[in-house]
């Protein structure tokens, strides 16, 4: 009765999201809430980065000058990473992809690695962050997370160029998959949250 993958039949039983926005506009925070949520996992590039820098692995040391200088790491070296943690927590409902994909050759191997495991992403949630406030908020990071891309001024504007010639381009990706939704990301922290869940629910 269940030979074929029938019409109606959900494709999709984990629920995959991508969290997408230019730095500083909130992922991080916001996908601690639906982790909770929703039991999600939760994969950050950024995090799986700092965390090879901090044990000093050569994959740290050769991403290590490019985060510092406010440029992208390789679409490989993140690539690869992600493909060694899809398999891990399989009790998760899904997972919140944060900060991945930032390229569309990133976007197209996310694809690829889903749908061997029979699964996909089921929204892109895009936080929309005015550019003055970006910078705002990453400063006013900078001066607490210990970031070192945080403390300056020229990376930060350096990264939201990256974001807006290499990753911003994703948005139509999606769209075309009709999984983009646009998320206003200014307010409060419980504000963006609500709209958020309200994008997952409807
Ligand atoms: P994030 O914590 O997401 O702001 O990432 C910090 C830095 O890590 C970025 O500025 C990039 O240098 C690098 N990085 C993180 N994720 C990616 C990715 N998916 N592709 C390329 N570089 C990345």
């Amino acid at each position: 009765m269940h030979n074929h993958a029938a019409v109606g039949e959900p494709y999709m039983t984990k629920m995959n999201i991508v969290l997408f926005g230019p730095p500083g506009a909130g992922k991080g925070t916001q996908s601690k809430f639906l982790m909770e949520q929703y039991g999600l996992g939760h994969l950050s590039t950024g995090d799986l980065l700092r965390a090879e820098i901090q044990a000093e692995t050569p994959l740290g040391l050769q991403a290590q000058e490019l985060m510092s200088a406010g440029e992208l790491v390789p679409d490989e070296v993140v690539v690869g990473m992600i493909r060694n943690r899809l398999t891990d927590n399989p009790a998760a409902k899904g997972f919140i992809f944060d900060g991945f994909p930032r390229t569309r050759a990133q976007a197209e191997a996310l694809d690829a690695m889903l749908d061997k495991l029979g699964t996909g992403i089921r929204l892109m949630l895009a936080l929309e962050v005015e550019e003055e406030e970006l910078v705002k908020r990453l400063l006013g990071r900078g001066a607490t997370s210990g970031r070192p891309d945080d403390r300056s001024e020229e990376v930060v504007r350096k990264r939201i160029r990256e974001y807006e010639q290499k990753t911003a381009p994703l948005k139509d990706y999606y769209q075309a998959q009709g999984k983009l939704r646009p998320i206003h990301g200014m307010g409060s922290i419980a504000e963006i949250t609500a709209r958020l869940t309200a994008a997952i629910e409807g």
